[in-house]
Order: C-alpha cells, then structure tokens, then sequence
C-alpha cells in the first residue's frame, strides 16, 4: 500500500447525521420512524423536505405545506395549531383574520411580525374543516417542529392555544389555566397565550377578559424580550 495511502487512513471526519446528504424521498413515509435532532443544517433543506412529505394522512388533503413565515433569526417564535384554509391556500401561516390580529398584537408593543418573530404551526398541513389535529399527526409531524426550533434557536417561544402547548410540552391543563404563567421546556423559556382566534370570537376590551389578557401576556412578553436582549431599544421603531 502507497504510504500516501496509508497515511489518509488517518483522515477522520465525524460522520454526523446533518453532513450526510439525503434527498426527500428517502425521507421515511413511516411516522413511527423518527427524524433525529440534528438531521438537518438548514430550513431550507427542511422546508424542501416537509413539501415532499407523506408521514400522515394530512398530506391528502393539503393544497400546500404551510412550513413558516417571518424571520429564522428572530427571538421570538410563535407555535399555532395548524394551517387554516387561508394558510392552506396560500402556503403561509397566520394569514387569515387570526394571523392579522396576531399581527396587530405583536406591533402593539412595537414586534414587526416579519422581521422579530418566526411563526409555524404544530402541524404543516391543513386538517380537513379545520378540526383539531390528531395525536397521531402531531406525532408525526413533530419532528420537523423540533428541527425548527433548534435551528431557530430562540430567547422565547409563544404556544398559542391548547393544541400548541399539548404538542410542544405535552401539558394538558386548558389554556384558560396557564395562559401568561412562563414555563420551561427544553431550556427554552415558553408562555402560553391565548389563541387570537378566540379573541376573535370574544372581543370585549373589559379588565379580565381574552383581549385585555393578552394585552397583560404580549407586554409581559416583550419586557422579557428586552431583559433577555438587553438592549431595550433594539426593537425601538
Ligand atoms: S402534517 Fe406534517 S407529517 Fe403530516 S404530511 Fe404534513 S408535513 Fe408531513
């Protein structure tokens, strides 16, 4: 054997998950099969492969899988339920009259919903009529929401209604009892909030009710964002 060889017997390269190279098909249709933490160096290649993926019945249905919208290096990353027929249509969450209200509640306390959050969905195609997703296909999807997370890396997460708390942490008290309480999952610091949809639905301003609550948890938020960053005027406009 050439001692040239020989001697690049000695060339070591850790073979982690994220350098190896895998093209969407080979992505498993099997949702018991997972997708490990680390299997993906970006959102592009993650985006790439949630528009190609089958691992639940919600691929039947969907017009479009609905990854994300806003900024992947934000702070702040905002986890719903999943897309609505909006959403579904155009490819984006949080684009109906929920994700316009959201909007409005991030600049309230001057957060510009494209460039200081990142904002995806527990699961990334639309469930039929716009029912509740099922364990199962939150399971399913799951991993690729994990994926986000880690490559997005954020100072906060908002959980916003029961579902996203459910899927993301596993706790099952009704939103109503842990709205504005922070929490750590992961070593990330979550709020849960109050989904706008039902702020929709329930508009009154008055003390103690939805509005005026989430008016309370969106400035307890952005005080947090400030101490973390420290720098309050980073996000000054
Ligand atoms: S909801 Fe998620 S797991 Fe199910 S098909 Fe869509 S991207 Fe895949």
């Amino acid at each position: 054997m050439p001692s040239e060889e020989q001697i690049s017997l000695f060339d070591w390269h850790e073979p982690t998950v994220a350098n190896v190279t895998v093209e969407p098909e080979q992505i498993s249709t099997d949702p018991q099969v997972p997708i490990p933490s680390g299997f993906y160096e970006t959102l592009d290649q993650l985006t790439d492969h949630c528009h190609q993926c089958q691992r639940c019945d919600l691929a039947l249905s969907r017009t479009h899988v609905v990854v994300s919208r806003g900024n992947p290096q934000a702070p702040l990353l905002i986890i719903g339920e999943g897309p609505g027929q909006q959403e579904d249509a155009t490819g984006l969450p949080f684009v109906g009259k929920a994700g316009q209200l959201l909007d409005k509640i991030l600049a309230s306390v001057k957060l510009d919903s494209q460039q200081d959050v990142y904002i995806c969905n527990i699961v990334k195609c639309r469930p039929p009529g716009n029912r509740t997703p099922t364990p199962e296909e939150s399971a399913a999807c799951k991993p690729y929401l994990l994926e986000q997370i880690r490559l997005v890396n954020p100072k906060i997460i908002l959980l916003t209604g029961a579902t996203a708390v459910r899927g993301v942490t596993g706790d099952k008290r009704g939103i109503t009892k842990i709205r504005g309480q922070w929490l750590t999952w992961e070593n990330y610091l979550c709020m849960p909030i109050l989904h706008p949809a039902y702020l929709l639905r329930n508009p009154s301003p008055e003390p103690g009710k939805p509005k005026w609550l989430m008016w309370q948890d969106i400035q307890a938020v952005r005080a947090k964002l400030d101490e973390l960053l420290d720098s309050p005027l980073s996000f000054e406009r």
